[in-house]
């Protein structure tokens, strides 16, 4: 099926202004599911001079490609991503047995229908935004609070200067200045003790006391040394105490993403006394210092290296309120063990792109669209965060003894079966469905008084 990105939805005098806060691929995203459309006017305003190349290596699911074939990059998506060998075409990842000096062993290998696909972030990025026309990007805009009345919402931006839109996506990822002035407004009217109290716990975000320390190597180096190595062709994550890695090819095969992930063991330790230190090679040769002979070849193909703290929200009460509404990061930024938070991104884009391109929106009715899209995504993401921060734990064989990893494999599939069901496309269907009931409440309500 392929999704048209236009529809003659929205009739009016003026386009619907829609303004996009962030230009990540959540933003970025919805930004390219809804500029055809001219009843539309999307305005993106982002933070930074440009849309940054951060990121390294990403994958996303056969679920999360079926979307971008759905709205039309099927081939652009090809053009970039790296998928699973032929030979073993519904692969995801090798999981191993990897802290000890010895070689180690798959202990699970999960097969997903489709197999995992992956990309450089840059990449991606970059396919949205070539078709996102330049007029409709901002940059340098950061976002410093919004103020809204019935009818509009007006973003006022660090330079001092303000823009004007009938409705307000925050996409502004995990430190989202859109998500504490939404959440501090329903504060605002919030008298139940324990609602202000969940209220304020979703402010800002929680370091997982998880680092993850990213980097990218020259396939051609790897493979000098290691002609063979299992990562040049199959995603691999290396599993033990207290951290694992993650090693699969991008770039079409011209690179190797690695990903270090270790659980920092002074859980007292704060997060800005830890990132005072600059990250370094050597830190990341001395948690791996044990273990298997094929992660140590790795490291020492790796020149530099960068290091990111893991955040994550608490599920959020709620994303919207009354215009302004949040996506990607902003709204669910959760642990990057399931390989979903881009993914998810997306996912909302498309939902939340599709109701706004419906017939029944209008610039009245904008607040049911937001309520109906908060309803369906708000659930299906809360339920992927919990399987991240999970998996994490399964990966680190936290309440196992080395006898026991047999059990791991089935209940890695176990958190990861969302993977395989929730549709996203059936989503939208029951998205548009509670939108009419929003919607007609609303009639019944104005013409009751
Ligand atoms: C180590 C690691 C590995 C990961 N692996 C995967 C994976 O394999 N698959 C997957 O699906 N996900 C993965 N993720 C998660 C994924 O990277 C994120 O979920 C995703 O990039 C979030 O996108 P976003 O657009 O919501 O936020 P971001 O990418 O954070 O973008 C937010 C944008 O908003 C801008 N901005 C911020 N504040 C403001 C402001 N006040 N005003 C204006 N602009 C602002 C920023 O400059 C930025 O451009 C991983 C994450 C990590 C850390």
């Amino acid at each position: 099926m392929h999704i048209p990105l236009t529809s003659s939805a929205n009739a009016g005098p003026d386009p619907i202004r829609i303004a996009i806060c962030g230009g990540g691929i959540g933003g970025l995203s919805l930004a390219y599911m809804l500029q055809k459309n001219s009843n539309i006017d999307v305005q993106v305003y982002e933070a930074t001079s440009h849309f940054e190349e951060v990121g390294a290596g990403l994958t996303v699911w056969p679920r999360t490609l079926r979307i971008l074939r759905m709205v039309g990059l099927k081939d652009g998506y090809s053009d970039l991503a790296t998928f699973p060998p032929p030979e073993a075409s519904n692969l995801a990842y090798d999981f191993r047995k990897s802290d000890q000096p010895e070689e180690g062993h798959v202990y699970f290998e999960r097969q997903v229908p489709g197999g995992l696909t992956s990309f450089h972030r840059a990449h991606l990025l970059d396919l949205f935004a070539k078709k996102v026309p330049t007029k409709n990007c901002h940059f340098k805009k950061r976002l410093q609070c919004y103020e809204q009345t019935e009818d509009h919402v007006t973003l006022y931006f660090a330079d001092g200067t303000q823009a004007t839109c009938d409705a307000l996506i925050g996409c502004d990822g995990v430190h989202s200045a859109v998500r504490k002035r939404v959440l501090k407004e329903k504060l605002l009217y919030e008298e139940d003790d324990s609602r202000r109290k969940e209220l304020t716990e979703c402010l800002n975000p929680i370091w997982s006391h998880t680092n993850a320390w990213r980097s990218l190597i020259p396939m051609s180096v790897l493979k000098a040394v290691a002609p063979d190595h299992p990562a040049t062709k199959r995603p691999q994550i290396y599993c033990g105490t207290r951290q694992h890695a993650v090693v699969y090819p991008i770039a079409k095969h011209t690179l190797i993403n690695f990903v270090g992930c270790n659980r920092e063991p002074n859980e007292e330790g704060t997060y800005d006394a830890l990132y005072a230190l600059p990250p370094s090679k050597e830190d990341v040769d001395k948690m791996y210092a044990d273990w298997e002979p094929d992660l140590q070849i790795l490291l020492k193909c790796i020149t530099t290296i960068t290091r990111w703290p893991i955040h994550y929200l608490k599920p959020l009460p709620s994303w919207t309120e009354g215009r302004v509404t949040l996506l990607g990061d902003a709204a669910h930024a959760m642990a990057p063990h399931c390989a979903a938070g881009a993914g998810m991104a997306i996912e909302d884009s498309f939902l939340l792109s599709t109701l706004l391109r419906h017939s029944m929106v209008s610039k009245v009715t904008l607040p049911s669209v937001l309520r109906a899209y908060d309803k369906v995504r708000r659930g299906r993401s809360e339920h992927v965060m919990e399987a991240s921060e999970y998996c994490g734990f399964i990966y680190h064989f936290v309440g196992k003894n080395e006898d026991e990893l047999d059990l791991l494999g089935p209940e890695i599939a176990r958190h990861t079966e969302w993977i395989m069901s929730f549709d996203p496309v059936q989503d939208v269907e029951v998205a548009i469905g509670h939108m009419m009931n929003y919607i007609f409440d609303d009639c019944r309500s104005v013409h009751k008084t």
